[in-house]
């Protein structure tokens, strides 16, 4: 058990934890029952931190990257060039050119007008790009938190024009894989088979239709975890029953052919808690506030903007005996806005000042997918558990920091910076 308190005492607070024990747990468990035809890839999307990506390909995962800090990061972290792809509807030339360099598995293309610049910087640079097409398709799967496909889209291609097209030919292009992402947070296990299955068969149809090697397709993937109450976590006995018999009928047909399932959320989203201290307690028109050091701008996922039902992460009181009788409170951060609240309901015991609270699965979307400057208190530290003890995994920005990245033009009062 890790003791989050001593944690929170040696590194501070706000403070995100996360469990290598976890991590490793979500990988291997999905691992060893998936179709060895499968590969895992991991989306540096839900979490950046190198760490963890480190973790992760020391485990045996691959890594979707979509930009130019994320490739550089999962080369860091030791993923090689082969075990990487990169999607993104707006990819720089400059980040193109660092996939070439690297020579990556595929560049993802979203667009025609992309596949021509990789074109164009392919033949200035005397190779042959390996590249996929990400392909929006006519359908849409039901079951996600954000449904992709069957939709106008800025991600991909329709998959109505790349069927009307006569044919791909692009001099400095090889056009190798089909992929398709079709939503996120989905926690039915039959979905996730059923959109395996389609993306198979498209994919199958348009490296037919376009006459192109079916080297790779990259199936998405959007495994959820439960983060709401009614919600439960996916069985992966469960899924791996649905969705190998799919893997293997595709793979009988193909056995040269790659499968690749990207995941971000799935594999590190459990292993996360973010620790806030409560620092007031007060009550207002009857209810019961604790005003903590954490919230939007660290953890936006948790506190719910810009999803449509505004529920409760998990929460828990951290540190001392939850004792004494439960009440409802409402648990907010430090931000100047009505927005910024962690739990509009939380069922916690008397909650006084300097009181520990861990926001449980907490891993994915945390600080990289918030407004960390919003106020001004920057990104927070982070630290892994590994073998028991807690590694400083980066550091809190501090106030020099974040105004070292400005100039002021003011020449008079005060040192001109
Ligand atoms: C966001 C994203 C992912 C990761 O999604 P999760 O739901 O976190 O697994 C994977 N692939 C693409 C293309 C994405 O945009």
């Amino acid at each position: 058990m890790t003791d989050h308190a001593a944690l929170a005492e040696e590194y501070g607070t706000p403070l995100f934890v996360y469990e290598a024990d976890t991590i490793a747990a979500q990988y291997t468990g999905l691992r060893q029952r998936l179709h060895p035809a499968m590969d895992v890839f991991y989306s540096l999307k839900a979490n950046p931190n190198l760490a963890l990506c480190g973790q992760l390909r020391a485990l045996g995962a691959g890594a979707e990257v979509s930009s130019l800090l994320e490739l550089t990061t999962a080369r860091e972290a030791g993923v090689p060039p082969g075990d990487i792809v990169f999607p993104g509807p707006g990819k720089s030339r400059e980040e193109i050119a660092a996939c070439l360099d690297a020579g990556i598995y595929a560049i993802i293309c979203e667009s025609f007008e992309e596949l021509e610049l990789v074109d164009e910087l392919a033949r200035e640079r005397g190779v042959r790009a390996r590249v996929a097409l990400r392909v929006n398709p006519a359908f849409a799967v039901k079951g996600s938190g954000l449904t992709m496909g069957g939709k106008p889209r800025q991600f991909g291609i329709d998959e109505s024009q790349l069927f009307a097209l006569p044919g791909l030919r692009l001099a400095h292009l090889r056009v190798v894989g089909v992929h398709v992402y079709l939503g996120t947070r989905i926690l039915d296990e039959a979905v996730i088979a059923e959109n395996t299955r389609r993306i198979l068969t498209l994919a199958e149809r348009l490296a037919a239709h376009l006459d192109f090697p079916l080297e790779f397709v990259d199936v998405g993937g959007g495994l959820g975890v439960a983060y709401f109450d009614g919600e439960r976590d996916l069985s992966v006995a469960r899924l791996t029953d649905l969705v190998n018999p799919v893997v293997a009928d595709f793979h009988d047909r193909h056995r040269s052919t790659r499968l690749i399932m990207e995941l971000g959320r799935y594999l590190v989203a459990p292993a996360g808690t973010y620790l806030v201290r409560v620092r007031y307690v007060k009550t207002s028109m009857g209810e019961r506030f604790a005003v903590t050091d954490g919230g939007t701008h660290q953890h936006m996922a948790a506190v719910g903007i810009g999803s449509f039902v505004k529920r409760d992460f998990p929460l828990r009181l951290l540190g001392r005996p939850a004792d004494g009788p439960l009440a409802r409170w409402t648990v907010t951060g430090p931000l100047c806005t009505p927005n910024d609240t962690l739990a509009r309901a939380a069922e916690l015991p008397d909650l006084r000042r300097g009181d520990l609270l861990g926001v449980l699965r907490s891993g994915a979307y945390g600080p990289s997918a918030s407004p960390t400057l919003f106020l001004g208190h920057g990104h927070p530290a982070e630290v892994l558990v590994r073998d028991g003890v807690g590694h400083l995994i980066r550091h809190r920005d501090q106030v020099a920091d974040l105004l070292r990245q400005q100039r002021s033009l003011v020449t008079t009062g005060g040192d001109p910076r």
